[in-house]
């Protein structure tokens, strides 16, 4: 399966995307981890230029355009190979980053942001997209405290305000309703436990019997 985590800052990916690995190796299931923007080598050099904040110089679009360009490799190198071999793919991120960021928030047009995805794709979709959802406040809140001790993406977290993590959290959602078979909305405003067995019980559903 290719399993993609989706939400916005202090909704808690990274520690979910641990929790549902563990119990993928515990049922002895083959599973890699990955993220975006990253998770090849290319890709995490297009990470560390747009982290780093110089890429907003080039503005939205060609900032879209970088990270369709870390996605392809990410995609050639990482993701479809993993996938053939019949290794699980968990990844922090992918293309619905991208409409939410890029296109609802940095108001590229849809119909771009549709093309763009589908000259990178090429086809690959992830099988299940977890939303984890929670209100703006608390996200800030919880990646206020993370961002103090740790410095990539510092600067682009900062410039942001609350309404750019409304439109964002309103952006994903936008995304579940379009696409509801895939996207399944976790309520993230919970004690990580119980977002694990959350996601543990859509994932065990999908996985062959
Ligand atoms: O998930 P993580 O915190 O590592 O993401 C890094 C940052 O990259 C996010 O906080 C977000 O601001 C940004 N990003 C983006 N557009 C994407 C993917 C990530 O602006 N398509």
């Amino acid at each position: 399966c290719f399993i993609t985590f989706e939400g916005g800052e202090g909704a808690g990916k990274s520690t979910q995307i641990g929790r549902l690995k563990n119990r993928l190796i515990q049922l002895d299931q083959p599973v890699l981890v990955t993220r975006e923007p990253g998770g090849s080598p290319y890709a995490e050099e297009i990470r560390a230029f747009i982290l780093g904040g110089r890429a907003k110089h080039l503005g939205p679009f060609a900032e879209a355009l970088l990270f369709a360009a870390a996605r392809i490799d990410h995609l050639d190198t990482t993701i479809v190979p993993a996938l053939e071999s019949g290794t699980h793919v968990l990844c922090d991120r992918f293309a619905d980053s991208t409409r939410a960021y890029q296109g609802s928030v940095g108001n590229i047009d849809t119909t771009l942001i549709d093309q763009l995805e589908k000259v990178t794709l090429r086809g690959v979709k992830p099988d299940l997209t977890f939303i984890l959802d929670l209100p703006a406040e608390v996200g800030i809140a919880r990646a206020g405290a993370r961002q103090a001790g740790k410095g990539e993406g510092a600067d682009r977290f900062e410039e942001e305000d609350i309404t750019f993590h409304q439109s964002l959290r309103q952006a994903y959602l936008a995304i579940a309703r379009a696409e509801p078979k895939r996207c399944v909305v976790i309520d993230a405003d919970r004690e990580p436990d119980a977002v694990e067995t959350a996601i543990w019980a859509a994932v065990r559903d999908r996985l062959p019997q």
